[in-house]
């Protein structure tokens, strides 16, 4: 799928997220379910930093740049130590450590830990990064016309805003994960949530993703977990633009109704 499809997707799970928990009994606060959303939304394009061509690695100019290097390296030199017997020789890292539940675990908890550990300028740090990728996703070619520099501010501003409207008591910091100590710790699941959301979209759209890596398939490890062929369509095509993101805006709003408690 294309970023605007991969973003709502990703709002639409957390909107679930917050339905779901809701009827648990655990209503999200209005900034963990706003914040959530829009981290999930911006996580959702994030695997994508694998790929130097992708208009997700230009969004935060040679920073970024440098950094899908990097991923890239590290993802290709993953793929050759752990491929099977099976698995096809590649000359990249695209579609390949970044696509795995594994890949979305590590991060998730990386920034659960950072956000627990490294206090307010660390939670700022994951907001904007997020942010910024959800403009990205969201607004899509809108968000390449205006300048770079517009986007970074827009990210900086909601930043800052989103973090003061989840510190204060009850607003959110502490929801899910109580205890002392624990303030933010939630805020890896959207990320979690965005990268698997990613997975099964990129799945259904193109050959395939190993999101199961390195369990063995097949004598494959990177076997391209995927509906059968028939089932599947191209990225960009109507079904994607015409049936699923009006299906995505239409389910995360109703799922919204839930977690705020409107529906019972
Ligand atoms: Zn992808």
């Amino acid at each position: 799928m294309m970023g605007p499809a991969h973003s709502l997707s990703g709002a639409a799970a957390w909107m679930a997220t917050g339905a779901v928990a809701a009827g648990l009994g655990d209503p999200m606060p209005w900034p963990t379910l706003v914040v959530g959303a829009l981290i999930c939304a911006g996580a959702a394009l994030a695997p994508d930093l694998d790929h130097h061509a992708a208009t997700i690695s230009r969004s935060f100019g040679p920073l970024s740049k440098a950094a899908c290097k990097i991923i890239d390296g590290i993802a290709h030199a993953t793929y050759n130590a752990t491929r099977g017997k099976r698995d096809p020789r590649r000359t990249g890292g695209h579609r390949t450590l970044t696509h795995t539940a594994v890949w979305a675990a590590l991060i998730g908890v990386g920034c659960s830990a950072a956000a627990v550990y490294g206090g307010r300028w660390a939670v700022l740090a994951i907001l904007f990064v997020h942010m910024v990728l959800a403009v990205e996703g969201l607004l899509w070619r809108a968000a390449r016309v205006s300048s770079d520099v517009l986007v970074w501010l827009l990210g900086a501003t909601s930043a800052w805003v989103l973090a003061d409207a989840l510190d204060n008591p009850g607003n959110g910091k502490d929801w899910l994960f109580t205890q002392p100590g624990q303030h933010y710790m939630w805020i890896g699941l959207p990320i979690i949530l965005g990268a698997l959301v990613h997975c099964v979209g990129d799945a259904i759209t193109i050959s395939g993703c190993p999101i199961l890596w390195p369990i063995p398939i097949g004598r494959k490890r990177w076997y391209p977990i995927g509906p059968p062929k028939f089932m599947r369509f191209r990225a960009g095509s109507w079904v994607e633009l015409k049936l699923l993101t009006p299906v995505f805006f239409l389910a995360g709003g109703v799922c919204a109704l839930g977690a705020v408690g409107v529906l019972g």
